[in-house]
């Protein structure tokens, strides 16, 4: 017999749209809580989520690199964006 009984703590658990990887949860050090689950933006890459590693490699290089065909201002506000993001994952 199956037992069904609920997970009040069910969470969703994401791969990496980049490479299909578990997404890392955020876990809180003093808690142990759980607080994030959903990794990064992949954009530009694709329209997807993606964890840690991949972001800060793959998608940072890939938006810099967009950036950077225009000018160098670009890439600082590329930068820019990379650290707003880094506080709103936070
Ligand atoms: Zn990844």
């Amino acid at each position: 017999m199956k037992c069904s009984k609920d997970n009040p703590m069910k969470k969703v658990t994401l791969n990496c749209s980049i490479c299909k990887e578990k997404i890392d949860e955020q876990i809180t050090k003093n808690t142990n809580i759980v607080y994030w689950t959903e990794g990064h933006n992949a954009e530009p890459i694709n329209a997807g989520r993606c964890c840690d590693i991949c972001n800060d490699t793959i998608v940072i290089a890939k938006r810099i690199e967009i950036m950077g065909m225009e000018d160098e201002e670009g890439i600082m506000q590329a930068y820019d964006e990379y650290l707003e993001m880094k506080h709103e994952d936070k």
